[in-house]
């Protein structure tokens, strides 16, 4: 499959890692957007928040369990935002399900 996180995560593709577990991978993104931004996904591929159903969600659960871990150790103190971009209206770039933590700073009041 041709998927750039799928690369990512095996090795293929040299990335910045801050956590990793049997299940979740987090790296820090290439373009930041804030002082703090780290990409989580699964290291399965799930195409987006869309393709979770019942069968997948333990991954999604496990990502919600190490990101307040990651956030620890990115020293974001004092609150941070989790997004994920699904599908084009929302510029979902890379179909492979990630969450943006996004911090070390104040950020915007606006979201859309
Ligand atoms: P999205 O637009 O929500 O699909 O987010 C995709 C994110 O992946 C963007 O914020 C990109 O900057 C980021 N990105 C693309 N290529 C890489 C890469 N090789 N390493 C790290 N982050 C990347």
């Amino acid at each position: 499959m041709d998927c750039l996180f799928c690369k990512i995560i095996n090795g293929e593709i040299p990335s910045k890692k801050v956590f990793e577990s049997e299940d979740v991978f987090a790296f820090c993104d290439i373009a930041p957007q804030s002082p703090v931004h780290i990409l989580v996904v699964p290291k399965v591929h799930i195409e987006s928040v869309d393709a979770i159903d019942e069968d997948n969600s333990r991954y999604v659960s496990k990502i919600f369990e190490a990101i307040p871990k990651i956030a620890q150790d990115a020293g974001l103190k004092s609150g941070y935002r989790v997004i994920s971009n699904c599908g084009d209206d929302a510029c979902q770039s890379v179909k492979h399900l990630h969450f943006h933590i996004l911090g070390g700073t104040k950020l915007s009041e606006k979201m859309g």
